[in-house]
């Protein structure tokens, strides 16, 4: 199937072939009809399937009429919503609108908080049709009145799940409200839980389903591996496995910020350029951040949940888990990370033994067993004989932190109260602190019973074997042997 079989318009095909697309995801294929044809769509798709494109070209092909290159604000009342949990993502939808859109005369803006208020109202004063927001920002727009929903008549709620998982469920409500009954509306959602459905209830009517094979898709085109080793050693085997294999592009997650601060601190001090991501970082630090490490400035993101949600790193090669979440629903997420696209990917989770739990409940997910590398010298070596000298273990317990789970703290001007993060601190399920005893999904995309493919037997495969003749592999990767008067030195 080609994009033009789609019935989209030509503008559209032009700007779909500079992209260089040849065809349709699958995501695509399924939605993009049913969206131009004004159905409401609830689509079981997570970032990389090509989602976003698979709702802003229909999108931009149904607000084709609205184009208008008059520079009155009247021509141009927001039209179209699309709601994101983070800011990276809102980032990134409305480059997707601007790619797509760009032989079209439709404006479109993105508001998000932790940046100053004013040049997004300057910029919604002159009118957009397109509006991509993180709900609370777009709350404090809708309280200073400097945004007017009432001609809204395409609504896409982008990462559902993640909106929900982040508390913004009254936020979201909130702004429902203010929306025009008469709308369309879809639902991207890697996830499906019951509080999903229950929007899906409230918010689509008669909606098209669109599962797309998520966690295949996922699992087809990345390799699994899962090292067991004590956490004191983790940041160590970290730095070796990205020297030794010249890893040049690495996004790192850790399950708390502190964390993250402190790994891509030592990691930079081990020679191995490296920058942190997280919500306590300013929009401007996260921004430049990933800029670098997307030009490949910087080697290492080291990056907790939220902040990496929906980030799209073009053939991201690998993902390496530095703690392993306490959601297995976390692990999808993050594995989706890499493998994009078609492209292949390789995800590595660091595993001690205080994370078996959290492990077997990734396994339990997946259905599959995650291929393990055998312990190699490097973690014998640590294991007896842990170096000494003036390094901090890191696998002490941590220091209680707030996880990820919270939204940013505003910053720049100050604003109301309390936007830009998730309603009531009682709605906030942190994915990591909520998850230490995992919750059973409730997506029967896990629960179904796993039936192996032809692509997940090949692909489920470890990243480098170690089969037959590991030992010898895992050996040669790893430090030489520290003779016995260097390792107290
Ligand atoms: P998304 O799932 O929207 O985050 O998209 C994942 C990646 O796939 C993005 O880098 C898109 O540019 C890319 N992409 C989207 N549609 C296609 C397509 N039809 N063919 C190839 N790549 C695509």
């Amino acid at each position: 199937m080609s994009f033009s079989d789609l019935g989209l318009a030509p503008e559209l095909l032009r700007a779909i072939a500079d992209q260089g697309y040849t065809e349709p995801t699958p995501v695509q294929a399924k939605a993009i009809p049913a969206i131009l044809q004004g159905q409401d769509v609830m689509a079981a798709a997570q970032t990389g399937t090509g989602k976003t494109a698979g709702f802003t070209l229909p999108m931009l092909h149904r607000l084709l009429e609205f184009a208008s290159t008059s520079v009155s604000p009247a021509r141009h009342p927001v039209r179209a919503l699309i709601l994101t949990p983070t800011r990276e993502l809102a980032a990134q939808v409305q480059d997707s609108v601007k790619t797509y859109g760009k032989y079209i005369a439709l404006r479109s803006a993105v508001v998000y908080g932790g940046v100053h208020i004013d040049p997004q109202i300057a910029e919604l004063r002159a009118g957009v049709e397109i509006l991509v927001a993180t709900p609370g920002r777009l709350l404090d727009h809708l309280g200073q009145k400097t945004v007017n929903l009432s001609q809204v008549q395409f609504l896409v709620l982008d990462e559902a799940d993640r909106m929900l998982d982040m508390g913004f469920l009254p936020d979201i409500k909130r702004i429902l409200s203010t929306l025009p009954a008469k709308r369309q509306s879809l639902l991207f959602s890697a996830t499906y839980s019951d509080e999903i459905r229950g929007l899906a209830k409230q918010l689509l009517t008669d909606p098209v389903s669109v599962e797309v094979a998520r966690r295949n898709s996922v699992i087809e085109t990345v390799t699994h591996l899962v090292y067991k080793v004590e956490s004191a050693a983790k940041r160590d085997l970290l730095t070796h496995l990205i020297k030794s294999r010249d890893m040049r592009q690495v996004l790192v997650f850790c399950n708390t910020k502190i964390g993250a601060n402190r790994l891509a601190y030592k990691l930079d001090k081990d020679g191995v350029g490296a920058a942190a991501i997280h919500s306590d970082r300013t929009q401007g630090e996260r921004m430049l951040a990933l800029a670098d490490f997307k030009e490949g400035k910087t080697k290492v993101l080291v990056a907790t949940d939220i902040a990496a949600r929906g980030l799209d790193i073009e053939q991201l090669p690998f993902v390496v888990n530095f703690d392993l979440p306490g959601s297995p629903e976390d692990y999808v997420h993050r594995v989706g990370r890499t493998g994009r696209a078609g492209m292949t990917g390789e995800a590595i989770s660091l595993v001690s033994d205080a994370e078996n739990d959290d492990l077997a409940a990734i396994e339990k997910l997946l259905k599959i067993k995650l291929p393990m590398q055998e312990p190699g010298q490097f973690e014998r070596e640590r294991v007896s004989a842990p170096r000494g000298g003036s390094r901090r273990p890191e696998g002490r317990p941590p220091r209680p932190e707030r996880t990820e789970g919270r939204p940013p703290r505003p910053e720049g001007r100050p604003e109301a109260p309390h936007r830009d993060q998730p309603a009531g601190r009682h709605e906030h399920r942190s994915s990591y602190a909520s998850s230490r005893a995992p919750a059973q999904s409730t997506d029967p995309l896990f629960s179904k019973p796993y039936i192996p493919s032809g692509e997940m037997t090949q692909s489920v495969k470890p990243a480098a074997p170690p089969s037959r003749g590991a030992k010898k592999q895992v050996a040669a990767l790893f430090l030489p042997p520290v003779p016995a008067e260097k390792q107290d030195a």
